[in-house]
């Protein structure tokens, strides 16, 4: 069939991890604020990263945080990346692989960080091409978040990229396909455990899968 329209593709990236290198300054902050909320601290960055098996949030609360203070919690974490987002590095290459995605693609951002949070940063790293943010703010988890755009876009064929199994596992509940990126907080081989959809193992090969 000729002159067939092609089906909307729509990106959804998660942040931290994924395009922005901040699980240093990430487990840093938590450090400083863990005590406060009756969390034990973690002892390394290793350790720091398992919260991200499930949801972040989620692992929190079954690690004693109380949901009465989650978001205060939230704010107390995430505020503090403004203070240091210039000098979190944007992963080599990100910013153009989306620009090039970006002709192919809608983008959104869907993050566990707060909208104003990584909206500020975005701009500080002259990211263009993203549509909107959809942060942790108004409390819903990643897989409300993406059915949100699923609900807005029907007919569109729809990816979660994110760096965790947390991510993968909230993107696979929410029905849409998923890619793992190697280079942010979970190695391939515990993506691996989600069973994504497509591991990639640098910016440039997500170019290959979206065509
Ligand atoms: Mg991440």
């Amino acid at each position: 069939m000729k002159n067939r329209k092609k089906r909307l593709i729509i990106l959804l990236f998660d942040y931290d991890g994924t395009i922005i290198d901040s699980v240093n300054l990430a487990y840093k902050i938590f450090k400083n604020i863990a005590k406060e909320y009756g969390l034990a601290s973690p002892k390394s960055i290793k350790h720091f990263v398992e919260f991200y098996n499930i949801n972040f949030y989620e692992s929190l609360l079954t690690r004693g945080l109380l949901k009465i203070h989650l978001s205060k919690f939230i704010n107390e974490f995430r505020q503090p990346f403004l203070d240091y987002e210039k000098k979190m590095k944007i992963f080599p290459y990100m910013k153009e692989t989306i620009k090039k995605l970006s002709k192919k693609a809608k983008i959104f951002i869907i993050t566990s960080n707060l909208s104003d949070v990584i909206e500020s940063s975005i701009k500080a790293h002259k990211i263009e091409h993203v549509s909107a943010v959809i942060g942790a703010d108004n409390g819903i988890g990643k897989v409300n978040a993406i059915k949100l755009i699923k609900k807005r876009f029907p007919k569109a064929i729809i990816y979660y990229i994110g760096d965790t199994s947390g991510d993968m596992i909230e993107a696979k509940k929410a029905g849409v396909k998923t890619i793992g990126v190697t280079w942010g907080y979970h190695s391939r081989l515990k993506l691996k455990e989600t069973d994504p959809d497509f591991i990639v193992s640098a910016p440039k090969d997500l170019l290959k899968i979206i065509d």
